[in-house]
């Protein structure tokens, strides 16, 4: 292999920021993983940086849903990106939702640097909300991709990863069996039902529940 790309330090290409958001089971992590591995495919040196939080399968790489595997460094904070990722020129983001809001500027500083910086995250958490740096992210991106998992209950496309089990921790890492992509509709009435079957619920954290009718005023 002849690394003729290195030698003189030019930097043709130019940096980018594409985020690719959705709810979950929308394929948000097959997109990502999809992208990088066509970079790589390409010569170019990847990298994929996920927060140490997501331990679902394993600490050292992203693993879809359908098990396509891609090796992946665990950060604890936005900033160990720029430590990281010094000659990678596709850095790729997973689970972005879950870092800090010092991602964004991390992510222009990647981008102004020639960097193609793609990032996967989810857009709402559970309850409908906009999550961590993610819509500040896609106000800065040059290409937002919105991706779509199926309703369960109706088959239209879904908008929100409705929670299953009766805790109202916004970061609740788990199991797929916890979460159901719903609709807009099938999702307002998931929220009447519940209202009908624990009109209240223990709600120490600052959140509200999800039961909560007045949330969207
Ligand atoms: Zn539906």
């Amino acid at each position: 292999m002849v690394m003729t790309d290195n030698l003189s330090g030019e930097r043709r290409r130019q940096g980018r920021i594409e985020v690719v958001c959705g709810s979950m089971f929308s394929g948000k992590t097959e997109e990502l993983i999809r992208r990088m591995k066509r970079a790589k495919f390409a010569k170019q040196k990847v990298e994929i940086f996920k927060p140490s939080i997501d331990t679902r399968y394993s600490d050292e790489d992203v693993v879809s849903h359908d098990q396509n595997v891609i090796h992946s460094t665990p950060i604890d904070s936005s900033g160990n990106i720029l430590l990281l990722a010094s000659d990678i020129e596709v850095v790729g983001i997973d689970e972005a939702q879950f870092l800090d809001e010092g991602l964004v500027g991390v992510c222009n500083q990647l981008a102004n640097n020639g960097v193609r910086v793609i990032v996967a995250g989810l857009d709402m958490d559970y309850q409908g909300v906009p999550f961590g740096p993610i819509p500040a992210l896609c106000a800065i991106a040059d290409e937002v991709t919105k991706v779509h998992a199926i309703c369960v209950k109706c088959g239209a496309l879904a908008y929100v990863s409705h929670r299953l089990v009766a805790n109202n921790r916004r970061v609740l890492l788990g199991e797929q069996q916890e979460y159901e992509p719903l609709c807009r509709e099938c999702y307002q009435k998931a929220l009447e039902a519940e209202g009908a079957t624990h009109p209240e619920d223990d709600t120490e954290e600052d959140r509200q529940t999800a039961t909560a009718p007045s949330h969207n005023h």
